[in-house]
């Protein structure tokens, strides 16, 4: 397990004020586990209050537009999100790629508003099922991650965070073996080497994503490579979160 494994929390299109309380516990009993960093990705609706509510942990968006401001109704620009509280985005999720038709220059673009506007990314990747069974999961992931990547990050470990989530994992009680977890995250490891150098891609953390839940976070975080998690549907209750967070400190 890393250092200090670093576990997000991502709301989803979950959540109304009534959810504030699980995140002022969420925070409450993370102050008494410093060796974790923890954080929440709300809905937009909730980031400032979220943000007002907590003291720990790390609050970020799920999204936010490539633009500055302008003519976009329904969209949410980096300054403001930041502007609401945000320090980090995530982005690149697959829901967002498929619900959305989220291109790889798209993220790509929506990583430098976020990165321009202060903010660490998040920038999740994944395979579908059939790439995995055809046995090119790693090199779909990797032109992936190089596609949807600024070429160009300033700090790129205090600035980037990558999310590997197999689409087939997220949401199904499904999850990859440690094995296939440690090649995928090796690979990852080899490619941000290769596009930013060693001594800033060392420290880049890689989060697992996918069907996490306190059962099996141990023996997931456990793996080699593994910085942290990545968690949906287990991160809506404090008691849920609380538990994956309590099995990586
Ligand atoms: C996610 O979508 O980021 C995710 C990991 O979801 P779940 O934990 O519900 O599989």
């Amino acid at each position: 397990m890393a250092e200090r494994p670093y576990i997000v929390g991502n709301w989803k299109m979950n959540g109304t004020r009534s959810m504030l309380a699980e995140a002022r516990a969420i925070d409450r009993s993370s102050q008494r586990l410093m060796k974790v960093e923890v954080a929440l990705a709300p809905p937009f609706t909730l980031l400032h209050a979220v943000h007002r509510e907590v003291e720990q942990i790390g609050v970020g968006a799920q999204d936010c537009h490539p633009g500055a401001d302008g003519a976009h109704t329904g969209d949410i620009s980096a300054s403001m999100v930041s502007d609401a509280g945000a320090k980090f985005v995530i982005l690149g999720h697959s829901e967002r790629r498929q619900d959305h038709g989220e291109t790889n220059t798209l993220i790509r673009e929506k990583a430098e508003a976020a990165l321009s506007a202060g903010m660490r990314v998040i920038m999740c990747c994944g395979e579908t099922e059939a790439v995995r069974d055809e046995g090119k999961a790693e090199s779909f992931v990797s032109r992936q991650l190089k596609a949807s990547l600024p070429e160009r990050i300033e700090s790129v470990t205090d600035s980037l965070t990558i999310a590997y989530e197999p689409i087939w994992a997220i949401g199904t009680g499904r999850t990859p073996t440690v094995e296939d977890i440690e090649a995928m995250h090796r690979t990852i490891r080899t490619l941000l080497v290769d596009l930013f150098g060693a001594e800033e891609a060392e420290e880049v953390r890689i989060l697992y994503g996918g069907s996490v839940n306190a059962e099996n976070a141990k023996e997931l975080l456990s793996a080699d490579e593994v910085g942290g998690a990545l968690v949906g549907g287990a991160s809506l209750t404090a008691e849920s979160f609380l538990g994956i967070v309590i099995a990586a400190a």
